[in-house]
């Protein structure tokens, strides 16, 4: 069965509720048609706004990240409960923003993963190198890492997204070229395949991450192996729609 492909913005901290409310009303109309699925991962305080915004439409409203404990004196987190009360299908974990500054580890990645899953709520777990890395060659190192011990214990691999987002690209302008995406997210599918097996590898939504914007996106989605995108920048602004419809 082919692969469905999933466009999902990031918000990061931007947008107020009225700012969010105008782009998702803008929005509405112009993904109507899209035959992907489609999310906008928004700050947690806009998420019952948004999801009243975006109600009806092909838009689905997605946090940025998630707590593994039901509830408890974890100040400034938000578990899985308070984000389902809302409706929230996804929840974006591991976030390489999140991991350089708000010391995320690949251990607290794998609790957050596995409280997303037993609680129905998707998540996009992010994996990526730095460009130090990258240029010492430790790519599929960096990654085998990220993947066996951020998604250790997971029963059911065909129930995450993985979005692969070289930390070098995100925000900076610099995409990786439609090859280095593919090759890199090929090697991520092979590895899922050992870790886990072929056959749902293969089932695996993997979407690339880091300055895709409207004119790149069409060559990045045209790759065998990349089924969707997960956007920051361009998700501020209605070009989020042209990414949605990328197949037109
Ligand atoms: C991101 O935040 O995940 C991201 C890819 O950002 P940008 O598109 O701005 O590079």
């Amino acid at each position: 069965m082919a692969r469905k492909p999933f466009i999902a913005g990031n918000w990061k901290m931007n947008m107020t509720a009225d700012s969010g409310k105008e782009l998702i009303a803008q929005l509405k109309p112009l993904v109507k048609e899209a035959k992907c699925n489609v999310a906008l991962c928004v700050p947690a305080i806009l998420i019952p706004a948004m999801v009243k915004a975006a109600k009806g439409s092909k838009i689905k409203i997605g946090a940025q990240n998630v707590h593994w404990a039901a509830s408890g004196a974890y100040t400034g987190e938000i578990s899985c409960e308070q984000l389902k009360e809302y409706g929230v299908k996804y929840a974006i974990i591991g976030h390489s923003e999140r991991r350089q500054y708000f010391g995320e580890t690949d251990e607290g990645v794998n609790k957050r993963t596995l409280a997303a899953l037993a609680n129905d709520i998707t998540p996009i777990v992010c994996v990526g190198e730095t460009l130090e890395e990258r240029e010492n060659g430790e790519t599929e190192k960096v990654l085998t890492k990220q993947l066996t011990d951020g998604l250790n214990g997971v029963e059911d691999i065909t129930k995450v997204v993985i979005a692969y987002e070289p930390v070098w690209a995100i925000g900076t302008g610099k995409t990786a070229t439609d090859e280095q995406a593919q090759e890199t997210i090929a090697f991520i599918r092979k590895k899922l395949a050992k870790l886990f097996d072929t056959k749902s590898a293969k089932k695996v939504i993997i979407q690339y991450g880091g300055s895709m914007n409207a004119k790149n996106c069409k060559g990045l989605m045209a790759q065998p192996d990349i089924d969707g995108g997960l956007i920051g920048g361009a998700s501020l602004k209605i070009d989020f729609a042209t990414i949605v419809n990328f197949d037109k």
